[in-house]
């Protein structure tokens, strides 16, 4: 996943639109179109959040780190790969902020508000709110909370 971090960082640096050289960044056609499903992704909910005036400050970086921290897997479930972004306090109370966005699963999005799916990811956004995601360039795991008893 590094180079995902690596051409997310360039992408960052405001060179977002040249799609040839990003997919020499990413070396890998998969890599490549992971990095603009994303981009695509960050993008989306960013307008969404300016649109309806909300905070709108979250980096493809800050994203990606998101997601490494949860394996790329739902945020809330921790046993399947994430399919769509969600805002934990919705637009336009909350932001399209790093402490607000999480990789969740299609069935977590409709069950997400049960208290223990909440508790589950409250201190992991806690701790997202104070860092400065951009120099952090890949996750650690060592501070998501495991809930394996919430399995059913
Ligand atoms: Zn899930």
């Amino acid at each position: 996943m590094q180079v995902l971090f690596r051409v997310a960082h360039w992408v960052s640096n405001g060179n977002r639109k040249i799609v040839k050289t990003i997919r020499q960044l990413a070396e890998t056609e998969e890599n490549y179109r992971v990095i603009i499903r994303e981009i695509d992704r960050v993008e989306a909910a960013l307008g969404r959040a300016r649109t309806l005036g909300a905070e709108a400050r979250l980096t493809l970086v800050e994203w990606l780190v998101t997601l490494e921290d949860f394996g790329w897997q739902c945020a809330y479930c921790q046993s399947k790969p994430f399919q769509v972004m969600i805002h934990v306090v919705p637009l336009p109370k909350g932001g399209t902020v790093p402490e607000n966005c999480l990789p969740t699963c299609y069935a977590c999005v409709r069950y997400r508000k049960k208290e223990y799916m909440q508790v589950r990811v409250q201190g992991y956004l806690a701790s997202r709110k104070y860092e400065n995601g951009s120099t952090r360039t890949h996750g650690g795991v060592s501070h998501i909370p495991q809930f394996q008893e919430d399995k059913k």
